[in-house]
């Protein structure tokens, strides 16, 4: 029996989730769910599940839930504050921690469950692209595993040999090929881009996901963080990863190895696969997800990504390059363009223009050593990033 930790309960990764957990009372028990401010939803989730715990970031949203959680007889304990995060994550009792906060916010739970040592479903990407060196450390010294559920990462965990897993540069690979929906815009022009509105970038064609994960689809930011992402999971050169823009989401990744040999993943796009897979790992269980029909899908398309269009796959690719703290200030500058877009306040097409202009203002830096220091990075690229939004032309 595994005991689980879901941090970001209440989100797109935390229900799905649920949902596989669910389907093998016999294997799984939900330890604690955590998230930032949805009582409500919390709530129900502890209704279906009976944690031992639930914890809320927002402590008035936290007595919301104890209140009606003593009222329905449950006997949930509450926590609040982002402290309790961290406190549920490195729980004695827990054995997994399913690491699906949105952004930043995730990284000092996440952290946490690194340095107790737990096994880590990692979703969570902006924790490795932030911290990466802090975070893989802090596995190393509390004697973590980390099993990725980013659907890319997880198809190239299961197309390496398990020695190739641990970061150990992969032998014998000669490229990593990430898959990329394309997102919404594929077809899409820049200029057409400039108008586009919130809906229309969270309007994934294939994935259903948060709204933030949604834009970055739509920029192409994500498949750039799920650059560094890889680089740090899979310890390859950065010449080695590539991507590959492959419309129907079938085929997740590849994995070329020196013989000419391609191992891919496919399976219907569908988050249950890759958190089912993490979940059992090295076992497999039912995910509730529909077998794939190729007869049905007929044939697979694949084309090049195209970086004129999606600057943030290249501003992504720079900021790799120069290594140090600048896929720290990317991610950070991202996350404040990618939620004023979001909130109206700048144009979909100024999400790269604001990036671009923080990594340049901020200039070459080592990377945050410890994780006090990564925040500070964060903080400052998040205070240029404010400042430059005030100067897109509305
Ligand atoms: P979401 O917006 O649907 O959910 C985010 C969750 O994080 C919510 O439960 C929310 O309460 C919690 N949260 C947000 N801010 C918080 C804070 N300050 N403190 C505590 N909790 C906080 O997002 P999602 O789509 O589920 O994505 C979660 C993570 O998984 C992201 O890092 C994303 O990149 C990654 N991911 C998601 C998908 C997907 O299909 N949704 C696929 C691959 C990777
Ligand atoms: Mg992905």
């Amino acid at each position: 029996m595994q005991s689980l930790t879901i941090l970001g309960a209440t989100g797109s990764i935390g229900r799905s989730t649920l949902d596989v957990v669910a389907r093998h009372p016999d294997r799984y028990r939900v330890f604690a769910l955590a998230a930032q401010r949805r009582d409500d939803a919390l709530y129900e989730q502890c209704l279906r599940h009976a944690p031992r715990y639930a914890a809320l970031a927002d402590e008035p949203a936290a007595r919301r839930l104890a209140d009606r959680l003593a009222t329905a007889g449950l006997d949930t304990e509450v926590l609040g504050g982002p402290s309790a995060l961290a406190e549920l994550a490195a729980h004695e009792e827990v054995d997994t921690v399913m690491a699906a906060i949105v952004g930043a916010a995730g990284l000092a739970s996440t952290i946490a469950a690194a340095r107790a040592g737990k096994r880590i479903l990692l979703a969570n990407k902006e924790s490795l692209v932030m911290a990466g060196e802090v975070f893989l450390r802090a596995c190393r010294e509390g004697g973590a595993t980390v099993l990725p559920i980013d659907s890319e990462h997880n198809a190239v965990f299961q197309c390496l040999p398990s020695a190739g897993r641990a970061g150990c540069g992969c032998p014998g690979v000669r490229r990593i090929v990430l898959t990329a929906s394309g997102g919404p815009f594929r077809r899409a022009s820049f200029e057409q881009m400039g108008d586009a509105t919130p809906e229309q970038a969270c309007a994934h064609p294939k994935w259903s996901m948060g709204r933030k994960i949604s834009v970055d689809s739509a920029t192409m930011m994500n498949k750039g963080l799920e650059l560094i992402e890889a680089f740090h999971l899979f310890g390859v050169a950065a010449s080695r990863l590539e991507v590959l823009v492959h419309p129907q989401s079938i085929v997740h990744s590849l994995v070329e190895y020196e013989d000419g040999s391609v191992l891919a993943q496919m399976g219907n796009p569908d988050m249950r696969t890759p958190i089912a897979q993490a979940l059992a790992h090295p076992d497999r269980i039912d995910s509730g997800v529909t077998p794939l029909d190729l007869v049905a899908i007929g044939r697979l398309e694949f084309e090049a990504p195209d970086a004129q269009r999606f600057p943030c796959l290249r501003l992504a690719r720079e900021a790799l390059a120069a290594g140090g703290a600048a896929p720290c200030i990317l991610n950070a500058a991202n996350e404040i363009a990618v939620a004023a877009f979001l909130e109206r306040a700048i144009r979909f097409t100024d999400i790269a223009a604001v990036t671009e202009a923080v990594l340049h203002a901020v200039g070459e830096r080592r990377a945050g050593a410890t994780i006090d220091e990564v925040f500070a990075i964060d903080a400052e690229a998040r205070a240029l990033a404010r400042d430059r939004l005030g100067r897109c032309p509305a």
